[in-house]
């Protein structure tokens, strides 16, 4: 246990004011000190601490409480973690279905759970350490939306989540370097309809990189259609990024994928087949990119994307 002082104070042989003790009876003690105790007992408005180490020969003291903050690391942890849905305590912040047994652990709604600390993860996980280890291990990650964070008040802790504009952070790359199409393959109306993206042309190679983090959220590994092969991520904060017309794809649904991460190859497939020119328009293989706003509204992705001439 660990004793800090908050303001300067006197440690004290008895609990009474300060200025009735000669001064062989107290010491002060700066503010922002911190010492170990090995116990401490509650007289009235003075705790009754026992040092680890004495002062002036004294390991007994007793100092005003409001002075002070004990912090028992053995107490019982003020957080609790409370379980909406039956769900799954992960090693990983990924789907329960590719986690091997001894990597999961269930739990029945309702159960409530001491909590030493969380965060939230970037996949919509809370990394949780609990306070009581479970099948040995104690740091854990839920999905949050089957469980709620209780604080010392026993009711939820509201997590402010990030306001939704257009990311500004780092948290977005170029899924590959390349050309432009030409303006028709730019964002905006073209021939008649929203061109809702860019198109990333350009020589080889056709590797494709997630342009953000985020959760698979759909694969669509045939090539009919417009689109063809096609992979739609989603970010914790709502934003997908949607890649089409790939020749391979290398990600499955549910899966957690980081920034940079291969997702696939870029191929030709949708409008029309296999390799084969797309759009009617002439266009040799190119990769389809969008970036929709968490209502679906897609977004010129040259407005969110790093300007660092990857593709320009
Ligand atoms: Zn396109």
């Amino acid at each position: 246990m660990k004793l800090t002082t908050l303001g300067t104070t006197f440690f004290k042989v008895k609990p009474v004011q300060s200025t009735q003790l000669s001064d062989t009876d107290k010491t002060a003690i700066a503010a922002n000190t911190t010492l170990d105790i090995v116990a401490y007992t509650e007289e009235a408005d003075h705790f009754n601490v026992q040092l680890a180490a004495a002062l002036q020969g004294r390991d007994r003291w007793y100092v005003y409480a409001p002075h002070v903050r004990i912090v028992d690391a053995a107490a019982p942890p003020k957080l609790k973690l409370q379980v909406i849905d039956s769900t799954l305590l992960k090693l990983k912040p990924i789907q329960g279905s590719q986690l091997a047994d001894t990597e999961k652990a269930a739990l029945r709604g309702g159960v409530e759970l001491g909590l030493l600390e969380y965060s939230e993860n970037e996949m919509n996980h809370y990394q949780v350490k609990l306070a009581e280890a479970i099948q040995g291990q104690d740091t854990w990650y839920v999905y949050v939306p089957h469980v709620r964070v209780l604080g010392q008040d026993g009711k939820p802790v509201i997590v402010q989540r990030a306001a939704m504009g257009i990311p500004s952070d780092s948290g977005w790359a170029w899924p590959m370097k390349g050309t432009s199409c030409g303006p028709k393959c730019e964002f905006g109306f073209a021939r008649g309809r929203l061109h809702a993206g860019v198109d990333i042309g350009g020589y080889t190679p056709d590797e494709c990189y997630a342009a953000s983090g985020g959760v698979v959220k759909t694969v669509k590994n045939d090539t009919s259609g417009a689109e063809g092969r096609a992979i739609y991520i989603q970010r914790a904060d709502g934003w997908q990024h949607v890649y089409f017309h790939m020749r391979s794809i290398a990600v499955q649904p549910g899966q957690a994928v980081k920034r940079g991460q291969l997702i696939g190859i870029r191929g030709g497939s949708g409008f029309g087949g296999e390799g084969r020119e797309i759009d009617g328009g002439g266009y040799s293989i190119h990769l389809h990119f969008e970036i929709r706003k968490p209502n679906g509204e897609p977004v010129d992705p040259r407005s969110v994307l790093p300007k660092d001439n990857s593709c320009p």
